[in-house]
């Protein structure tokens, strides 16, 4: 019998339109000076930002537009230094992965000396709650908005490592899937991928519970089941569901983390500038192979509600998923060479690493990488 425990802070309102709440939940945080972090274009041109501007109507609103991809230590330095200076007592993060880790950084700085360089190098640890704190994404595919993690590129290191300090929990997620619907089609392919990637991490981490397999058990389904349509057809429904999909691997994922993927990527990410997404589905369908006699008895009855025969069956689907979304199969592709495989091998090993279900080597990684490059 399983002895576990689980822990989730965040306060969470999901549902289509919700967006338009965000006010009753600034009140409820006693916010009075704002400090929004965002993506550099995204929020203006698909009218987010003049929707907050009006939400928000009275308050003082101060903009940090500059997140990008994989926020870098500077972006996010720079950032806490303007939300000092604005004097603000709250920070809202709007956007995806990035914009949501960047926020998490911004707000956790204001309360803890130093640059978040000097937290990542574990020079320093969060040693108080910022300020408060609310996440919305506008990606389906990191489930950020209720995770404690903060990825940031270590450009000096090329790596990106992460702190994870329960404090930096965001008080509120609020999930609206409708603020979904402007990702550009290669973009909700990424993300969607990611969410499969962590859920079916999730599902087979030494490290699960019944509380976290549950949750990844329905998310793996409704990824499996949705993405496709969410992607090709963006139907509300399939859209819908794969914000769900999202926002439940990053509950199971706060109190577990991931397993072998997830570091993986972040060689492919930093040196061949891969989205997020793609850089950890690429491995998908290998390492459910390498792990298939692990999984099995596990897989059983996910399987049975997914109609496939088996491991292999399973890991077959989402290559065809790859294909018909037309993600990367291939490291040759992204323009990995063979030489480069023993370097991705050593950097991609991660803490997580440990928790896959089958003991990963480094001359395991490299087998992985040859059969897909
Ligand atoms: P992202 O945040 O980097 O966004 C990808 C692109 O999509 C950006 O150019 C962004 O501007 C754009 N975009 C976002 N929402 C949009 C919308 N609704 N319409 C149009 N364009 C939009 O991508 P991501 O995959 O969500 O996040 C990746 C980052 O999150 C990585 O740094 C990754 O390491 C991190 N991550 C964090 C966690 C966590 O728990 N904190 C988990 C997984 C990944």
């Amino acid at each position: 019998m399983e002895e576990w425990k689980f822990y989730m802070p965040t306060r969470i309102r999901f549902g289509w339109g919700r967006f338009k709440e965000i006010r009753e939940v600034v009140d409820e945080l006693h916010g009075r000076r704002v400090f929004l972090v965002t993506g550099k274009q995204f929020a203006k041109k698909h009218g987010m930002l003049e929707k907050l501007t009006d939400f928000l109507k009275g308050l003082t609103l101060e903009l940090y537009g500059e997140i990008e991809e994989n926020p870098s230590i500077e972006t996010v330095d720079k950032g806490a230094a303007l939300c000092k200076e604005a004097g603000s007592d709250l920070v809202i993060g709007l956007g995806g992965g990035s914009a949501l880790d960047a926020g998490k950084a911004i707000a956790m700085l204001q309360k803890n000396p130093g640059s978040i360089r000097e937290y990542l190098d574990q020079e320093r640890v969060c040693q108080t709650k910022g300020l408060p704190y609310i996440a919305i994404p506008t990606t389906s595919g990191t489930g950020s908005e209720v995770t404690p993690f903060t990825v940031v590129t270590h450009k000096a290191k090329r790596a990106k490592p992460a702190i994870a300090p329960p404090e930096i929990f965001p008080d509120v997620a609020l999930v609206d899937p409708e603020l979904t619907m402007s990702m550009p089609f290669e973009i909700a392919v990424s993300t969607g991928l990611d969410a499969l990637c962590q859920a079916v991490e999730g599902f087979w981490s030494t490290q699960a519970n019944p509380v976290t397999r549950a949750l990844a058990f329905q998310a793996i389904k409704l990824a499996m089941e949705n993405l496709e349509q969410a992607c090709l057809t963006k139907d509300k429904e399939s859209v819908n569901n794969m914000a769900l999909a999202s926002h439940l691997t990053g509950i199971e994922m706060s109190n577990i983390g991931n397993t072998a993927i997830h570091p993986l990527s972040y060689p492919i990410t930093l040196d061949y500038n891969v989205p997020h997404g793609f850089a950890c589905a690429i491995f998908l369908p290998a390492v459910i192979r390498f792990n298939a006699q692990a999984i099995e008895d596990r897989f059983r009855d996910l399987l049975l509600v997914l109609n496939l025969s088996g491991v292999g069956a399973f890991a077959d689907r989402v290559d065809s998923f790859l294909e018909r979304l037309k993600a990367p199969k291939r490291l040759s592709q992204l323009g990995v060479k063979a030489e480069d495989i023993p370097g991705i091998a050593k950097r991609g090993m991660g803490r997580s690493t440990a928790w896959n279900p089958k003991p990963m080597a480094e001359e395991d990684i490299i087998q992985i990488c040859k059969a897909i490059l």
